[in-house]
């Protein structure tokens, strides 16, 4: 399978995603990844991993990252799943300490549901969101925080500005932006009902299904079809849209030839594939 690495402005991206066989992705400035696929070496350092749901090409990789990082005595491993999903993870991570006589406490599994907000670091927050798709399922929100200095004070010298400060004045204000929206498998339903997904700067999208003949088969399995993309496309305000999870019955070639040919104009300069580097733009 090929690696793929995407850099937008303020991430770098690496990772593999086709439907059925494998997907993760691991964002460098936050040392965090989305699902874990079958657990790649580059993960193992990885301290939060949000996984959107049980499918194994999204989840089988939970133990093998609990075991190697018991052998190599990392410490403080968070696994995000579906809180659906918590319970009957933690029973396998018990099953396979009890198999194979190991511990895999270092390693927390954490359920999540839709609104629920996890701190990463001192300047990112994780939101929680709801997809649609065959089983529970979440979507994941980077919000990136910073406090900076109010307007009124913009003018002000750094001796005024300690001064307004001795006086117990608030010269900072909190600054929200979105910076990443991943979806994981999911149907069209999330863009029917998700209004965050279209301001983020960077969204990264499932899009299973390309072809003519395969909408049926997208809605029954609850993946997503370009032409479910383009339908909303006047909607999508991000920066830069990375479609990932094609099936493997699509060659690189044909994904990129497609996706061309149905894209609308209005999307085409932001779209980035998930594929190797010759595959990735329209
Ligand atoms: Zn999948
Ligand atoms: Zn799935």
């Amino acid at each position: 399978m090929d690696l793929v690495t995407i850099n937008t402005p303020h991430l770098s991206i690496e990772g593999q995603s086709r439907a059925g066989h494998e997907t993760w992705f691991r964002v460098r400035e936050l040392n965090a990844a989305f699902d874990i696929g079958r657990c790649p070496d580059q993960l193992i350092g990885t301290s939060d991993i949000f996984v959107t749901h049980a499918h194994l090409d999204h989840a089988v990789g939970i133990p093998f990252y609990a075991g190697q990082r018991q052998l190599h005595r990392m410490t403080g491993g968070r696994v995000y799943v579906p809180a659906d999903a918590a319970e009957g993870m933690r029973e396998i991570m018990t099953l396979y300490e009890r198999i194979t006589g190991a511990t895999f406490d270092e390693v927390e599994v954490i359920g999540l549901a839709a609104g629920d907000v996890v701190r990463l670091g001192k300047t990112h927050e994780v939101r929680v969101h709801r997809a649609t798709h065959r089983v529970a399922a979440n979507a994941y929100e980077v919000i990136e925080l910073r406090h900076r200095l109010r307007d009124e004070f913009a003018g002000c010298d750094e001796h005024e500005i300690m001064e307004l400060r001795r006086n117990g004045v608030s010269v900072t204000e909190e600054w929200r932006r979105s910076m990443l929206f991943y979806t994981g498998d999911t149907d069209r339903g999330i863009l029917e009902t998700n209004d965050e997904l279209y301001q983020s700067e960077v969204l990264m999208i499932e899009c299973s299904f390309i072809t003519t003949g395969h909408e049926e088969r997208a809605a029954k399995y609850r993946h997503i079809h370009f032409d479910d993309i383009a339908e909303f496309a006047g909607r999508f305000e991000n920066e830069t849209i990375v479609l990932t999870h094609f099936s493997r019955r699509y060659s690189h070639a044909v994904i990129h030839d497609e996706i061309r040919r149905r894209c609308p104009a209005v999307l085409r300069d932001r779209i980035r594939l998930a594929l190797p580097e010759r595959y990735q733009r329209l």
